[in-house]
Parts: C-alpha cells; structure tokens; sequence
C-alpha cells in the first residue's frame, strides 16, 4: 500500500512565494521515506514552475481542479490535456470547497476522473460530511451516496487508480480534527464499500484523510489501518510543519 502526503495550497501564496515553499519542500526530499509519495497542489498559475523546480525529484505537481471535456468554449477552466501537457501528475477533484462555493456534483467529478485517468493523471477524490449530517449520525450513508454517484460510471480499473480522501468538512481549515477512532471507523467502511464494488483491489486504494491534519496529530490518525495518508491544507503551506508530517507518515506507517 502506497502512502501519501498531499498539500492543498489552494488560493494561497504569490509566484515567489510558491517557488520558495517548492524549493524549501524538496530540500528535504533525502530524508523522505522510500514508502512515502509526496504531493503539492499549488494554483494553476503556478503549475508550470513548479513541475519544472520538481523535475528530477520525488515530488508529483498536482492541480487543484480540472475540466472534463478535452477543449471547447469553457471560460476560465483547464482541461486534463492541459494539465498533462506541462507534467501535472495529480489531480484533486470533488473538494468541499468546490461543491459548496462553485456548485460541483459527484456526477461531474465523476466524468473529471475519467478525463484524468485517460490523461494518466492521478485523481485524488474529495468525500465526506458535514456537520449537520455527522451530528444526524448520517456521514456512512453520505459518505456511500457520494462515492455510489461519483463511481458510477467508472470500471473498477478506474476506481482502482483513483485515490480517495475522506475529509469531513467540519474539520476543514476549523482546527477540529476527526479523532483516530472516528476518521478510522469510516475509512473502513470506505474501504467495505470499495471493496465491495471492486473487488480485493479496492484494498489496496489509499485512504487519505483530510481535515486540520498538523504534525501534533498527524501520529495518531496516520498510524491506523485504513489511513494511508493525509490530505493537508493549512499545514502545508508552511515547510516545516509539510516536512514533519512527511516524517511522520515514513515513521508510523512503516
Ligand atoms: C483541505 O482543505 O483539504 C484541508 C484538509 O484543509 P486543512 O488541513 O486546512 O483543514
């Protein structure tokens, strides 16, 4: 089983500012664990330089969105093509903060899978609950609603190349983290409804979870079963706190 560390920059840092996290991210590049895959989703404008700073490195450029169609009449988007044609080699498709601000549908993030798996990008799928629906009780049949909808139309091959982060939103940016127990009670039932609609492959899709995740939490959560990783926003913006938590994931996942 991969492990994973992703950085979410989202809409943060200038072009000097994104040259100077990249460059201070891969200067620890010698200490990664060999089992840890590193990734850092910096804006668009930025993708370009920043998969060349990374060229020759461990680190993967992922992007932080993407279009389904391959070229047409969609201002202000970026296609799969796009993204390939500079090295993007991931993708995070399905964020809340795109469901909530700009209206995304688990059927649209559905077809952008698709469109990143044909271009050989890896998707990293965003899914889980908010407040309200934790609070009901209700984050298994959500959870399960938005993976059935998301994968669809997918074949199991793609679904088996897809990763999956689970990120409740009440833990986004909040400072409230899921506990161990709780992101790894519905990491497992992630991974019974993988399993389930793909076979033994789907054991071996990596969970990631997102969700206030800082390096004074990170050993608890990254050293369960079914956590195979982390999907960091406010922490990886900072390279020293993005570092600690590669270390961690080497440390506690070996
Ligand atoms: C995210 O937005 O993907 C995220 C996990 O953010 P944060 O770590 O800041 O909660």
């Amino acid at each position: 089983m991969r492990t994973i560390v992703a950085g979410n920059w989202k809409m943060h840092k200038d072009r000097i500012e994104a040259a100077d996290l990249i460059a201070a991210v891969i200067a620890g590049a010698d200490a990664w664990s060999p089992s840890v895959d590193v990734v850092v989703a910096p804006p668009f404008p930025f993708l370009a330089e920043a998969v060349e700073r990374a060229r020759g490195t461990r680190l993967v450029v992922a992007a932080q969105n993407c279009h389904e169609a391959a070229h047409g009449a969609y201002t202000g988007e970026v296609s799969v093509a796009m993204l390939s044609s500079i090295g993007v080699g991931a993708c995070i498709v399905g964020h809340s903060e795109r469901r909530q601000y700009f209206g995304e549908t688990d059927a649209a993030v559905g077809r952008k899978i698709a469109a990143l798996l044909s271009a050989n990008i890896m998707p990293i799928y965003c899914c889980g609950e908010v407040l309200d629906e934790r609070e009901q009780g209700r984050h298994f049949e959500v959870v399960a609603r938005q993976m059935d909808e998301a994968f669809r139309e997918l074949d199991v091959s793609a679904i088996a190349r897809t990763v999956i982060a689970y990120e409740p939103v009440w833990a986004i940016g909040t400072g409230r983290t899921a506990t161990p127990d709780q992101a790894q009670e519905i990491h497992a039932f992630i991974r019974g409804q993988l399993v389930g609609r793909i076979g033994d492959a789907g054991r071996e899709v990596p969970l990631l979870y997102g969700g206030s995740c800082k390096p004074d939490n990170a050993g608890g959560l990254f050293g369960r079963s079914d956590i195979n990783g982390g999907l960091i926003g406010g922490a990886a913006l900072d390279a020293t706190q993005f570092t600690a938590l590669i270390t961690i994931a080497g440390e506690v996942m070996n």
